[in-house]
């Protein structure tokens, strides 16, 4: 008898624990699928409208992340050999940095970061494509009116080293013809441009500064223009920004060019350096030290 009963016991055990081994499994499909433990939301990303850039407005040399690797040591050398004409960076011994925004406007990511930096009441630059400020007067008219300061970044985004000086002295012209309509009266006349794709040699600094700009180049690539998340973006930002750092993002893309993540980061950069102490500045103030200290250069030459 209590054979049968220690058998009836180990048999119960037995099925027991057949029975636990066949609902771990279930519960271990259920989780993989997701039913039981909910997959971690996708981060909420920006509501970007589904719209995209028309032909028309594309940029003529490509998209960035097809055409940029400009060599970092190119640039060095520029900033040495130009240090009045050819400028990356600011005073850096304060703590002030200056965003600038590349090749907008345009009425999918420009007004989103113009609504951040409103919120923020932070002043930027952006270097804005001339065929873009005729095709979305509306937007263009909103930076001009929220006293962000313009940057002539030519008409069609060519790559200036592959096209004639003449052709690009052109681009440059009638996007400053376009660009006096909004601001007459604003930017005391500064001319700043910003060339497309970074793209740049000496004889074209050169050129340019002949007709009375200064080129401003970067010396902090959020690299948004890859399409990065809003965590990379600000990863690129924030790990690499110093004292007087001109940062570079765009706020218009070229064709397929998704800058959502840069839209999403900037409230958090814009946060994270004030907490740091950080003040912005835009490009003009920046002109204005360099004045100073290439007058300071000189009288300490003589
Ligand atoms: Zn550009």
């Amino acid at each position: 008898m209590e054979e049968i009963i220690v058998e009836v016991i180990l048999l119960k055990k037995r099925y027991g624990l057949l029975a636990l081994v066949i609902f771990a499994v279930f519960l271990a499909i259920l989780v993989v699928k997701g039913d039981i433990v909910p997959k971690p939301q996708q981060k909420s990303k920006i509501n970007i409208p589904k719209k995209i850039m028309p032909k028309d407005m594309d940029l003529a040399g490509g998209p960035e992340r097809k055409v940029r690797g400009f060599p970092k040591r190119e640039i060095v050398d520029l900033i040495t050999m130009y240090p009045d004409l050819f400028i990356a960076s600011g005073d850096s011994k304060e703590k002030k940095v200056a965003l600038t925004f590349d090749d907008g406007p345009d009425d999918i990511f420009t007004p989103q970061i113009l609504d951040v930096l409103k919120e923020k009441n932070v002043k930027a630059t952006f270097f804005v494509i001339g065929k873009r400020v005729e095709g979305y007067p509306e937007v263009m008219r909103r930076i001009v009116d929220e006293c962000h300061l313009v940057g002539n970044h030519t008409w069609s985004h060519p790559d200036i080293m592959k096209i004639s000086l003449e052709d690009a002295k052109q681009e440059v012209l009638k996007t400053e013809k376009v660009l006096k309509k909004y601001c007459q009266d604003s930017s005391d006349g500064i001319k700043i441009f910003r060339s497309p794709y970074g793209s740049i040699d000496p004889k074209r600094i050169e050129f340019f500064g002949d007709m009375g700009y200064k080129i401003i180049s970067w010396n902090v690539d959020s690299l948004d223009w890859k399409g990065l998340s809003a965590e990379e973006v600000k990863t690129n930002i924030l790990e690499n920004v110093t004292k007087g750092s001109i940062i570079l993002q765009h706020s218009a893309g070229g064709e397929g060019e998704d800058l959502s993540g840069s839209v999403e980061a900037l409230p958090e950069i814009i946060d994270v350096l004030k907490e740091e102490g950080f003040e912005f500045v835009t490009i003009d103030e920046i002109l204005k030290y360099k004045e100073k200290e290439s007058k300071q250069e000189k009288d300490k030459q003589k």
